[in-house]
């Protein structure tokens, strides 16, 4: 029995999929209401990101340089298959687990961000910033830049910046300067501290933040989930997913993951669903889990929205229950933002692509028990994508047939540990 599926490293996918040329009809543009935010995105986005954003190429060439540095991170990641706990379901799903867990930063989140940081130095930049919550995309932004020999700049939520030092100290260890959010760096952020010096801020207001810095001190900004660009450079792992499944012999009748803007799931998602979308056939089901303390999916209107809090980014069409949502404190930071990433949100909207919402409560209980068959702690937010097996597995039972799953698995739980004792009780 082989449990495991490697590609060798010249096998590495070496173009991007995107799936704009293969959307059933034309994404929604951007709406630029303010009549500035479309200015204030040419100034701090890399040049060839804002280019990338809009590109109707359905593949894109991955630089020589970011393909060194996605071999140098873990890259490609394996394909595992997870056949205790196939025994646990009834032997009703062949579950194949993609491991983004399985690069150095712990998440698929590497993946863009070296992207990303590659074409901001190509614009002769010396520094990024960014964003972040709970330290994923931060710790992959600051890895990045190292490996580019760029200063980070992260402004990290101050609530979080105090509640989870593990992977600030990550990002300290890369190089990066980690700055809770708000802060005295930004004219933005002194002000919200004369108000309010103990302000525990939030993800909009550190984007607000990450952007001024940039704008104003000359660097680039990087933006890490819900834009085509973030997603197509993400597609690498559904593309070395697809090459092992063939390894597999068995073709994905599910493929599922969780939704935090999207990126992940529709990265391992679309080269398989842009391939069904192209021939005019669809034999696969294609579900998505978030989490059911911020139901963007399931109870989200489809509509024009702000990406962030502060406003200052265009509207963008897709799933969202308000930007100015202020999120429960939920574990997984990763599946706290508003929206829903536009490509997927008009999926969504299609039918296309079905969603699930699943509760915190429920989700670590599923991962206390993967932990103990499968042996490999997942992710708060990878945590949620589990419940769906169940359900698959009870059709299988229900239809007497055998599903094959491919599951994204996009991060570890390492580092959230502390995490999983509070909500399981842990003594
Ligand atoms: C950030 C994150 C997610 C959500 O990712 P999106 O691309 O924003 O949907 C999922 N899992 C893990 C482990 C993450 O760190």
């Amino acid at each position: 029995m082989v449990l495991r599926y490697d590609l060798h490293q010249d096998e590495i996918p070496k173009e991007w999929y995107n799936i704009l040329p293969d959307l059933p009809e034309p994404l929604p543009p951007p709406l630029d209401e303010t009549g500035k935010s479309f200015e204030v995105l040419k100034k701090v986005l890399p040049s060839e990101v804002l280019r990338l954003e809009f590109s109707n190429d359905r593949y894109v060439k991955v630089p020589e340089e970011v393909v060194e540095r996605y071999l140098q991170v873990g890259r490609p990641t394996p394909l595992i298959r997870a056949r205790r706990l196939e025994d646990k379901l009834g032997n009703r799903v062949r579950i194949f687990m993609k491991m983004e867990s399985h690069t150095y930063t712990g998440s698929h989140k590497i993946n863009s961000a070296l992207a990303h940081v590659y074409y901001a130095k190509k614009d002769g930049v010396n520094f990024v910033t960014t964003e972040t919550g709970a330290g994923q995309w931060g710790s992959s932004v600051s890895l990045a830049s190292a490996l580019f020999g760029l200063k980070a700049y992260v402004f990290m939520v101050r609530a979080s910046y105090f509640a989870k030092p593990y992977r600030r100290y990550m990002m300290q260890m890369y190089g990066a300067e980690v700055h809770p959010s708000p802060s005295d760096l930004t004219e933005f952020g002194r002000k919200l501290l004369r108000e309010n010096p103990q302000h525990s801020g939030s993800l909009g207001i550190a984007i607000s933040e990450a952007v001024e810095y940039a704008a104003e001190k000359g660097g680039k900004y990087v933006v890490g989930s819900v834009v085509n660009s973030d997603i197509m450079f993400k597609t690498i792992a559904g593309l070395e997913a697809k090459k092992q499944m063939e390894m597999t012999g068995y073709d994905p009748d599910f493929v599922i993951g969780v939704v935090g803007g999207g990126s992940n799931f529709a990265a391992l998602a679309y080269p398989f669903l842009g391939e069904e979308l192209r021939k005019g056939e669809r034999k696969r089901r294609y579900i998505a889990a978030g989490s059911s303390e911020v139901p963007k999916m399931t109870k989200g209107e489809y509509k024009y929205d702000y990406p962030d809090t502060a406003k200052i980014l265009p509207k963008l069409k897709m799933y969202s229950i308000g930007s100015d949502f202020v999120p429960p404190p939920v574990y997984a930071g990763g599946l706290r933002y508003h929206g829903v990433a536009p490509t997927l949100s008009l999926l969504m909207s299609k039918g296309i692509v079905e969603a699930r919402d699943y509760s915190q409560e429920e989700s670590f209980r599923w991962a206390k028990m993967f932990s103990e068959i499968e042996g490999w702690i997942p992710a708060p937010e990878t945590s949620h994508a589990l419940p769906i097996l169940k359900e698959i597995a009870d059709e299988a039972r229900q239809k007497n047939v055998t599903y094959t799953v491919l599951l994204s698995f996009s991060g570890h739980g390492l580092l959230d540990l502390a995490n999983f004792a509070d909500v399981l009780g842990f003594k």
